[in-house]
């Protein structure tokens, strides 16, 4: 990095300039970023694709230090299910989630060189410039205030008027665009098998993968609600003009949560936990009103008012709070954003998205949502496989009941090795197809049946069959779980904690600014440097000690023998945000020198590595040791 660029990110790493100049910062970013090797673009040598980008060695540690950390916080602590399903899906899966029909974007196309667009981003993009320009009305302000809060949820058409209404063309060429926008599905097509006969996807999100594996994992859970089942993977998006980087991936890692739960009581036995919390929330009725921003909010009154819908819901967004602040995200520029009730799915029954401010303004990084159950059902109404729980009734009651009873001899009979398919299509029918059956199969004798887990039709006779209503006494309710779904996009938190954690501090000599990646200890992506002052058989021994304890205790570190002066070594380490330093001045003792306040202490070699152990884990601070030895 040259020192035009070094300056552009100090005069940028302060909130206010950051504003002034995003793209400066990012620039200067994104080459301390290749440089130190957290990231760069895929395939660079062949000039690239865009929207994918690769981690280098200390961006996958990073990675595994964040993934580390949210295992630590969501699924041991919740004692979730962790699990991995493929990334390569059939159609018919999300034909049934309604991916292939609404999983898309509106896009335009430049006329002239053929070059396509969100047309949402278009519209953005003009109204966020427009409302830059100091002399338009307060009435023109207002409308454009307007238009930005709607603008992801217009219909084609809507937003095919608007970019004629305000003349908007071609990003890069103001060439004429393509009228009306048309949809385009983001999943990756693909067909698997030899024959090329099924249609498949990449998953777009990985909770499909999870919804249609319920039955196991409610077994697995002992079938008592509430239980949840966690996964990270890699999920593909088509993204129609990903500009932003690091921030709009077409491949990325998603890390999912799905925690079904009783309809009749989402309350959260650990919500006390979390009730206290304060912390930047923006409740819809805010949004609507104009002029408004996020406000400190106690969680526990948003969820008594009714603000948040759920204790459930209230606990996940309390869990993330803490999550991303423990990652290094500054409190003040974290907030959650409630969706407005045009921006959320039918059937979701609240959504809130926790934003991180950065250069490219405030940035979805994780979705917390209320899907209520309609995953669910949707695949139970496909594959014709009941995707349901029980739970135990206070006093038995007396229910209508659809009675399906399959004569397992004549189904054996007449499907072999496909019966047991058969008879859970048969038992996943609800009341009306059901009626519908027995009708057909009172005046026919026979009815052709769908089979979606054979993928075929058989053909169902009288004698197969019971159906019936009858009154019975029943002690327990069988139901559809709802589902409270916290989605993580590992990607964009990592580059919001980037944004959040660079800074930059003049040298000792004052002559230069040094770049310094405050991350705290348990993300850095090394913990510790190991310096002998002087290079001679003792120092090195004892440097090798320390490296040997540490390796054990599975700490990263690096052992820096280069012949630079011991300023120029903390200042390469700080760049990479290595929080400790042990230099070896001694055969005895050795200094380590924390990074961000440069103070240093000396331990005695026996101790030097536990130390730094201790605080590589974050179970000791720099504080606790400073007081321990110096006090
Ligand atoms: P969604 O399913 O669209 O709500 O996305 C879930 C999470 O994935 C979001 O909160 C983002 O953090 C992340 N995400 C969505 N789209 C992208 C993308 N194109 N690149 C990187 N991360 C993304």
């Amino acid at each position: 990095m040259n020192s035009t660029e070094q300056s552009l990110l100090h005069a940028n790493s302060e909130k206010s300039a950051v504003e002034k100049e995003p793209e400066a910062f990012r620039k200067a970013l994104a080459i301390i970023l290749k440089e130190r090797s957290f990231s760069y673009p895929s395939f660079d040598i062949y000039k690239g694709v865009t929207g994918l980008l690769d981690y280098g060695p200390s961006g996958r540690l990073v990675e595994l230090n964040v993934l580390s950390l949210w295992r630590k916080y969501f699924v041991n602590e919740e004692d979730m299910l962790e699990v991995g399903c493929t990334a390569l899906t059939p159609e018919i899966v999300f034909n049934a989630s309604g991916h292939v029909k609404k999983f898309t974007d509106l896009m335009v196309k430049d006329v002239i060189n053929g070059k396509n667009h969100r047309a949402d981003h278009l519209v953005k993009g003009y109204c966020e410039r427009l409302k830059k320009d100091v002399t338009i009305s307060a009435e023109k302000a207002a409308e454009l205030d307007n238009l930005l809060s709607v603008v992801e949820n217009l219909s084609a058409e809507e937003l095919g008027a608007k970019i004629q209404e305000y003349g908007i063309t071609a990003p890069d060429t103001n060439n004429p665009l393509s009228h009306p926008p048309r949809p385009f599905n983001l999943m990756f097509q693909t067909s698997i098998g030899s024959s090329g006969s099924t249609n498949g996807y990449l998953r777009p999100e990985t909770a499909q993968g999870i919804f249609v594996n319920f039955n196991e994992y409610y077994k697995d859970s002992g079938e008592k609600l509430p239980f949840a089942v966690a996964q990270v993977g890699r999920v593909f998006r088509n993204e129609i003009s990903p500009r932003q980087g690091p921030i709009r991936a077409r491949e990325f890692l998603l890390a999912e949560i799905e925690h079904f739960v009783d309809p009749e009581n989402k309350s959260h036995p650990k919500f006390p936990d979390v009730e206290s919390l304060e912390f930047l929330m923006f409740p819809r009725e805010e949004q609507e009103k104009s002029g408004q921003s996020a406000k400190k909010l106690c969680l526990g009154e948003a969820v008594a008012k009714g603000t948040v819908n759920s204790e459930t819901l209230g606990y996940f967004i309390g869990r993330v709070y803490l999550f991303l602040v423990c990652l290094g995200i500054d409190k003040e520029r974290l907030r959650f954003r409630q969706h407005k009730a045009n921006e959320m799915a039918h059937y979701a029954a609240d959504c809130w998205d926790a934003e991180i401010e950065c250069s490219y303004g405030w940035i979805e990084c994780v979705g917390i949502a209320d899907r209520s159950a309609y995953d669910l059902l949707a695949h139970s109404r496909i594959s014709k496989v009941a995707l349901k729980a029980e739970a135990k009734l206070a006093e038995p009651i007396q229910v209508e009941e659809l009675v399906i009873t399959p004569v397992m001899r004549e189904m054996g009979l007449a499907f072999k090795g496909d019966q047991k398919n058969v008879v859970e299509a048969l038992q996943a029918l609800n009341e009306e197809e059901a009626m519908k059956m027995k009708g057909t199969l009172e005046s026919k004798g026979e009815v052709e049946f769908e089979v979606c887990t054979l993928g075929k039709k058989v053909t169902i006779n009288k004698d197969m069959v019971s159906i019936l209503k009858k009154r019975t006494l029943v002690s327990t309710r069988v139901f559809t779980p709802s589902v409270v779904e916290p989605s993580f996009g590992i990607g964009r938190i990592m580059y919001c904690m980037y944004e959040h954690c660079i800074s930059t501090r003049p040298s000792k000599a004052g002559d230069q600014q040094l770049n310094v990646f405050r991350f705290p200890p348990l993300v850095a992506p090394i913990k510790c440097t190991v310096f002998p002052l002087v290079q001679n058989q003792q120092f090195e021994e004892a440097t090798k000690l320390i490296s040997k304890q540490l390796k054990s205790d599975g700490i990263k570190h690096k052992i820096d023998v280069s012949g630079k002066s011991i300023g120029k070594k903390y200042a390469r380490a700080d760049e990479l945000g290595v929080p400790f330093a042990i230099t070896v001045d001694s055969e005895t003792s050795v200094t380590i020198r924390e990074r961000d306040s440069r103070d240093q202490v000396r331990v005695s070699l026996k101790e030097a590595a536990s130390v730094v152990t201790s605080m590589a884990e974050g179970k000791k601070t720099w504080q606790d040791v400073c007081a321990r030895l110096n006090g």
